[in-house]
């Protein structure tokens, strides 16, 4: 509800994998949280970018697809009851009585918590568009049709006439997976040169050569065209500006993330190329309660993993639990002796 305040032990700002493992961690010092995210669903980048992909180095799981990973996670924080306000930006953190810290939402949430884990991977993370002209009226169409950044269901694409653009992994990761449904795939790049793993691309040639995927190469998006609203073309020019029109369903175009982080670097935390600086042991930033973890963070020998952050997250809960619970002593115990609520 708009204008409410809630009051908790722990804002988290952020429901990526990491921040979605912070509320267990807190949960297991007896710590509330109260999880925020832009996004209408939770698990960040997973969710948002490669739900369909599998992660190879999760502990424990010699293999899982992003969004079960995400689903387990939510799994996992479920016993502590964590409050998750979606689909609404952190705009403003500020100082509030006796130490503590609100939090407030572009949709008037306030969130007054002893401490703060921002969480917030890239910020506020967007698909870099191309600036073709127009290309907003074939955004926001169904699935597998208009113009797409990201491909969450691979059957979408099915029987579809696919363009994707670009010459990176997500472009020549899809080109692979989506020649599998789709009835053509052209692969539009600037360069004859991809930047993507090179077994990947040996099998991009592969396909090409059997015909399955075109090669459109060294071309450049130019404009698109459609009928009724209906995206029907893609024009694409060379350098010489030799044209060329290719029917299209959907045309998917796979240039990066545009990161930035937005409000939170507005908010005086100490940051280092977009990035909040903390102290790698505990992952406090320079201002008191608050503390961040996984992607947004930087420290030396700081890997950008899911497993890195989940370790982050641990840290964090640690060095929290002294603001939530003052003068009470932390006895340090593993989960097979602490057991979960409802679990054990
Ligand atoms: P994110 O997942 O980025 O989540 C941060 C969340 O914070 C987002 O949902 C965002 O909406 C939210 N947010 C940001 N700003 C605000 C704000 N102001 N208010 C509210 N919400 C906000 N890692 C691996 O370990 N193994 C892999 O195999 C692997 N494969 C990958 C493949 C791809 C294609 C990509 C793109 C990444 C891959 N990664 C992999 C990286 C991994 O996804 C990230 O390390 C991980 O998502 C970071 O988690 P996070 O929770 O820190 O941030």
């Amino acid at each position: 509800m708009p204008n409410q305040t809630h009051r908790t032990d722990v804002a988290i700002i952020g429901a990526g994998p990491v921040g979605l493992f912070a509320v267990f961690e807190c949960g297991m010092l007896d710590m509330g949280c109260h999880v925020v995210d832009a996004l209408g669903e939770a698990g960040g980048q997973c969710s948002a970018l490669y739900p369909e992909k599998p992660i190879y180095d999760i502990p424990g799981y010699p293999e899982i697809m992003a969004a079960d990973l995400v689903s387990k996670l939510e799994q996992q924080a479920a016993p502590f009851d964590p409050t998750y306000h979606l689909g609404q930006q952190v705009v403003a953190l500020r100082g509030a009585a006796d130490g503590r810290w609100l939090v407030e939402t572009e949709a008037g949430i306030r969130i007054d918590a002893c401490a703060v884990i921002i969480a917030a991977g890239v910020g506020a993370f967007g698909p870099n568009r191309p600036p073709l002209a127009g290309i907003e009226q074939y955004e926001g169409h169904p699935p597998g049709s208009g113009v797409q950044y990201l491909v969450r269901r691979r059957d979408d694409y099915r029987g579809r006439r696919v363009v994707i653009a670009g010459g990176g992994d997500s472009a020549v990761d899809w080109a692979l997976s989506l020649a599998e449904v789709a009835e053509s795939v052209a692969v539009v790049h600037r360069r004859g040169k991809f930047r993507a793993a090179p077994e990947s691309v040996r099998r991009l040639h592969e396909l090409t050569e059997a015909g399955t995927v075109e090669l459109v190469i060294p071309f450049q998006l130019h404009d698109i065209k459609g009928v009724g609203g209906e995206l029907r073309t893609v024009v694409v020019r060379d350098l010489d500006g030799n044209e060329r029109w290719l029917a299209a369903d959907v045309l998917l175009p796979f240039f990066g993330l545009s990161q930035n982080l937005g409000p939170i670097a507005e908010w005086g935390l100490d940051l280092n190329r977009n990035h909040i600086v903390v102290d790698p042991g505990s992952c406090a930033t320079d201002r008191e309660g608050i503390f961040a973890i996984g992607d947004i963070v930087t420290y030396p020998g700081k890997l950008k993993l899911i497993l890195t952050g989940f370790a982050e997250a641990a840290m964090a809960a640690h060095a929290i639990h002294p603001l939530v619970h003052p003068g009470e002593a932390l006895h340090f115990e593993y989960s097979t002796t602490k057991g979960v609520p409802g679990r054990s």
